[in-house]
């Protein structure tokens, strides 16, 4: 029988979304191998809702009694555990605190690692998936030989099972590890980290400089859970924060809805964004390559269009 363990994410005790789709696609995968048990483990203290990690897909979620973060800590809890269940493959967010914990767990289990996957296959009965490579341009598919696969899966591409049911929640042991996050700032703003959001609404050079930001900003507070997005132009000119930024250097998205403002659509920003649902692209220019890759686009100033746009939002979602 098939035992795959999902390294839950927490923060501030809260589980992160992408947890649940990764639980979803451990779920998803064990069953397309014939059957066989998920098990979620927190290497935190937290409190687990057993409904929504069952409705996910997990038969058991183990709770680690470590009260703060430490990478090689829960590595090594995720790495004792993943021995003791026996497990054929570990699966984590390609969070930024799961590609943290990724490499190191899959040293420490001396097994095949599979990066930033957006599908997981079983055809055949054996485990596969399938990644980007090349600023998207290409799909890799990987098959990793060996006893155990660790696999972190990119947000926003998996779903829960929903497949309703309540987890059995028991606790386990905490490893000590050298190093521990002492801080996590919180982000200004209150909106939703760029990476989880269902909706970006993310400006580009474009937008002609910071103080145009209030622009978008009246835009995503008319989209509830929306999180602020930026090219690498943008970010580099110093007009927004690196953890804005989308693209092969920054962050990749994959939200319901992607507006992008002032952005040309460079290959490297694309790579960043182009598995969103709907784009919409404003530009100025009907040339622009982001018009190529966009659902709907405008031909218009950012700042004649976003206003309007932001007063019928806020007449829909209001
Ligand atoms: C190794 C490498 C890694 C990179 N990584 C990234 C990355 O992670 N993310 C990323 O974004 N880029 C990345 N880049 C940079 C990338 O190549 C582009 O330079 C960058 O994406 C351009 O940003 P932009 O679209 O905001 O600016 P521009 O390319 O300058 O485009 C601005 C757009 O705004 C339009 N515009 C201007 N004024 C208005 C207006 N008033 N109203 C409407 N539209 C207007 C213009 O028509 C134009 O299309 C990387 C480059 C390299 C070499």
């Amino acid at each position: 029988m098939t035992h795959i363990l999902v390294i839950l994410e927490t923060r501030d005790g809260v589980l992160r979304p992408a947890s649940l789709e990764a639980v979803g696609a451990a779920r998803i995968a064990a069953d397309g191998l014939g059957g066989g048990t998920v098990t979620a483990l927190a290497c935190e203290t937290f409190s687990a809702d057993a409904s929504s990690l069952g409705n996910a897909g997990a038969d058991k979620v183990l709770i680690a009694s470590a009260t703060e973060h430490s990478a090689d800590g829960a590595a090594l809890t995720a790495a004792r555990v993943a021995k003791e269940l026996e497990a054929s493959a570990v699966f984590l967010s390609a969070t930024v605190r799961g590609k943290d914990l990724c490499g190191r767990l899959a040293a420490a289990l001396e097994s095949g690692f599979a990066a930033d996957c957006t599908s997981a296959h079983t055809n055949g009965g054996s485990l596969s998936f399938t990644r980007p490579i090349y600023g998207g341009k290409a799909l890799q598919t990987i098959q990793v030989n060996g006893p155990v696969v660790v696999a972190s899966l990119r947000p926003n591409y998996f779903s829960s099972a929903e497949r309703g049911g309540e987890a059995v929640v028991e606790e386990t042991s905490a490893e000590s590890g050298k190093g521990r996050v002492v801080k996590i700032a919180a982000k200004e703003g209150g909106r939703p980290d760029v990476a989880e959001a269902n909706r970006v609404v993310s400006g580009g050079r474009g937008m002609g400089g910071e103080s145009a930001w209030h622009l978008l900003e009246a835009v995503s507070d008319a989209l509830p859970g929306s999180a602020l997005g930026a090219s690498r132009a943008v970010v580099d000119s110093g007009w927004r924060p690196h953890s804005e930024q989308v693209g092969q250097t920054g962050k990749v998205v994959a939200p319901e809805l992607y507006i992008a403002c002032g952005i040309s659509g460079a290959i490297q920003h694309l790579a960043g964004m182009n598995g969103s649902q709907c784009i919409v692209a404003i530009n100025k220019d009907a040339d622009a390559p982001i018009f190529q890759h966009a659902t709907y686009g405008i031909v218009g100033d950012v700042a004649e269009i976003l206003p309007v746009l932001a007063e019928e939002l806020a007449k829909v979602t209001e």
